[in-house]
């Protein structure tokens, strides 16, 4: 992999309506569905259902247990009873989920207690018990993450706060309503990690966020908020790394290995919280938005709760959905139907008309290598798209790994910039789940 240093060619409309929207906590619905997984792309485990149906949960209440370190416990989104542990399929992943319908208490489990950590083992055992994942979309359990500082010291904390897919506003607002736990996230990573430098990367369309935060830490010489361009995808872990200190990871280096650790702001704001108030991860602030939502917001909603029942509290539709995301316009993944139900790490539902949905038919590749030129790591999608369409998966496999696909980071700038419309960024998705799938196969000795 060649890093590109020079990211500043993709300027996208950002779209981002809902910036000066306050969140606004939606009533408890009917019922939630949890699935066990994360459902994203890096293929992750998933926890194990507790509860069967009958069971009277609270909320806060575990109802899945994580079964390694690439999963992450569930809890209940709302008190009432357990109607049944059943399948769910998103994004052809298929996990069990357990329905709960809501008593309408939201009773908190009496079991919560505000933890007490005394040191580092501790201080894990706590993030791994918030359940809280990666919620800027990669969904990684956040305690596996910092338990690097186990093996390495952390020197620089890098707080993800870029937002640069369009439409997303849900990281702004909460760097806006939640400056106190970003500082209490900091306070812990400070105690527990011995991290001495801390850096808050916002892009510069988001000025109010960075004057607060700027107002914040005014008088503390470890916080850095520092200003990004607004180019896509300033988020992304390798070109946040770089802009923000100068630094690049190389292929199959560990970014701890530098020194460094990446979270999602919102990631710290949650895991922050639960070390003040003793509840897990069972709501966050999503972005609603789209042309065909009738009044785009941010709303603070239960984790499981499904898109047709949030949709009311946004106006409802326009017309019928011509496509629903989660996640931006660049990187969300399209979901089947207005039943998919919101995951920890959604951290948007983009609904567009049939008229902007709609895709230009692609035409055949005319070599003129913008592709390659935008990618941020200088990768070949034509090479992916090749190696698609051949019939061998031993041959496809190898075209994939010598291409490198696994580096892909799925940003669609490639898509994005093809003048014949191919869907380069969907081909990189099949391509990186192909070679999951084939790898996973190897392995079991079925290649
Ligand atoms: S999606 Fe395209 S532009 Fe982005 S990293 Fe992958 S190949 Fe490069
Ligand atoms: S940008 Fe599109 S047309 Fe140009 S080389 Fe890439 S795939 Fe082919």
């Amino acid at each position: 992999m060649n890093f590109r240093k020079n990211v500043s060619t993709l300027k996208l409309p950002h779209y981002k309506s809902t910036a000066s929207i306050e969140p606004v906590r939606i009533p408890i619905p009917q019922e939630v569905l949890l699935p066990m997984s994360p459902m994203n792309k890096h293929g992750a485990t998933n926890a194990e259902p507790v509860v069967q149906a009958g069971d009277h949960v609270y909320v806060g209440q575990m109802v899945g247990r994580e079964k390694d370190r690439g999963s992450a416990h569930v809890h209940a989104s709302v008190s009432g009873t357990v109607k049944a542990v059943e399948e769910y399929r998103m994004n052809g992943a298929r996990a069990l989920a357990v329905r709960i319908e809501s008593d309408g208490k939201q009773e908190p489990s009496p079991d919560l207690r505000i933890p007490q950590p005394t040191n580092l083992d501790e201080f894990l055992q706590c993030v791994r018990d918030s359940g809280v994942v990666g919620l800027g979309g990669a969904a990684y359990p956040v305690w596996a993450k910092l338990s690097a500082a186990q093996k390495s010291h952390i020197q620089t904390v890098l707080i993800n706060g870029a937002e640069c897919e369009p439409f997303i506003t849900s990281d702004h607002r909460a760097m806006l309503e939640h400056g106190d736990l970003i500082e209490k996230g900091i306070e812990l990573l400070k105690q527990f990690l011995g991290s001495e430098e801390f850096i808050i990367g916002i892009e510069k369309n988001k000025p109010d966020a960075i004057a607060a935060l700027k107002q914040r830490f005014v008088n503390d010489p470890a916080v850095k908020v520092m200003e990004l361009g607004s180019v896509y995808p300033q988020g992304a872990k390798q070109v946040l790394l770089y802009n923000a200190t100068g630094k690049v990871v190389e292929k199959g280096q560990r970014l701890a290995s530098l020194g460094v650790i990446i979270i999602n702001v919102s990631s710290l704001i949650k895991m922050a919280e639960y070390f003040v108030t003793g509840m897990p991860m069972v709501e966050r602030i999503i972005t609603v938005d789209g042309s065909a939502v009738k009044e785009p917001k941010n709303l603070i909603v239960p984790i499981g709760i499904s898109v047709k029942d949030l949709l009311p509290y946004c106006g409802g539709l326009k017309e019928e959905p011509g496509k629903i995301l989660f996640g931006g316009a660049m990187m969300g993944k399209t979901q089947e139907s207005l039943d998919a139900v919101i995951l920890k790490a959604t951290n948007a539902v983009v609904i567009m008309d049939r008229k902007d949905a709609k895709a230009t038919e692609p035409s055949p590749c005319i070599h003129c290598g913008r592709c390659v030129a935008i990618c941020p790591l200088s990768l070949n999608p034509t090479a992916f798209d090749r190696a698609m369409q051949l019939e061998d998966d031993e041959q496809r496999a190898a075209l994939l790994t010598d291409a490198q696909v696994k580096v892909c980071m799925e940003c669609g700038c490639c898509s994005y910039v093809c003048p014949s419309h191919r869907p380069l960024a969907a081909t990189n998705s099949a391509a990186l789940s192909f070679m999951r799938s084939w790898e996973r196969a190897k392995k079991e000795g079925g290649k």
